[in-house]
C-alpha cells in the first residue's frame, strides 16, 4: 500500500498541494479535515450541540459520509459548501477533540486507504497516528500572516483579521487537544510554503519521494 501523508494547520496549502501530488501520483485523494467537518456540520444540522460528546460520537459512527474530490455528501446532502461555512469552523475544532469521534473517523480513514491500495491523505494526525508507516510524511507550514492572507482570498466574505483569528484559535485548540494532537512526526520532511508556489512545492515532494525510491 502506497500512502502519502500530508499534515499541518490550517492555511500551510495542505489542500491544494495535496491533491496536486496525488494528481501526479495517480492516487486518490483524501482531505480528512472534511470529515471532521462534517460531523461537525450533521451535528449542528440536527439542531444539536456540538459540545454533546455523546451526540457528537453517536452522529460520526452512523452518519453516512462520501467525500470526493470536489463534493461531499452527508447523509445523502450535498454539504459542499456548508461545511467550509463559518458555523461548521467555529465548532469543528470542538468535535475533533471528541475522542470517540476521532476513533470513528480514523478507522474510516483507514478502510478508505485499505480499499484504494493507499493514497494521499492530508489532515493533522496522518502521519503521527492514521499512518505511522506512510512511505511519504510531509509536515507543511507557512508563516501566520501567509496562512491567513491564503485563507482569506479563499473566503470571500470574512475579513483578514477575523480569518486571522479563527486560524490562530484553531491552531491553539489543534495543537493542545489530549488526543492526537496537531504535531509533525519525528520522521516527517518540514517544507515551509511561505513565498513558495504550488507547483514548487509540489515538484519539492516529488523529488523526496524520489529520494526514497532510487530508481
Ligand atoms: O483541514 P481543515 O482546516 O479543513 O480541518 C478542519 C479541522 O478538522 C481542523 O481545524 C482540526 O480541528 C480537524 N482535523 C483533525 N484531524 C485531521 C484533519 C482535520 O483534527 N486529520
Amino acid at each position: 500500500m502506497r500512502v502519502i501523508a500530508i499534515d499541518g494547520p490550517a492555511g500551510s496549502g495542505k489542500s491544494t498541494v495535496a491533491k496536486a501530488v496525488a494528481e501526479r501520483l495517480g492516487l486518490p485523494y483524501l482531505d480528512t479535515g472534511a470529515m471532521y467537518r462534517a460531523v461537525a456540520f450533521a451535528v449542528l444540522r440536527s439542531g444539536g450541540d456540538p459540545a454533546d460528546e455523546e451526540l457528537a460520537a453517536n452522529t460520526a459512527r452512523s452518519m453516512e459520509l462520501e467525500v470526493g474530490l470536489d463534493r461531499v455528501m452527508v447523509n445523502g446532502t450535498d454539504a459542499t459548501v456548508e461545511i467550509r461555512g463559518p458555523e461548521v469552523t467555529r465548532s469543528v475544532s470542538l468535535v475533533a477533540a471528541n475522542p470517540a469521534v476521532r476513533v470513528e473517523l480514523v478507522s474510516r480513514q483507514r478502510e478508505w486507504a485499505e480499499r484504494r491500495g493507499g493514497g494521499v491523505l492530508e489532515g493533522r494526525d496522518i502521519g503521527t497516528v492514521v499512518f505511522p508507516d506512510a512511505e511519504l510524511k510531509v509536515y507543511l507550514t507557512a508563516d501566520a500572516a501567509e496562512r491567513a492572507r491564503r485563507r482569506a482570498q479563499e473566503v470571500t466574505d470574512l475579513d483578514y483579521e477575523t480569518v486571522a483569528a479563527d486560524l490562530a484559535r484553531r491552531d491553539t485548540l489543534d495543537s493542545t487537544r489530549e488526543i492526537d494532537p496537531l504535531a509533525e512526526a519525528p520522521d516527517a520532511v518540514m517544507v515551509d510554503t511561505t513565498g513558495l508556489g504550488v507547483d514548487e512545492v509540489v515538484t519539492e515532494i516529488a523529488r523526496l519521494l524520489e529520494e526514497k525510491q532510487p530508481s
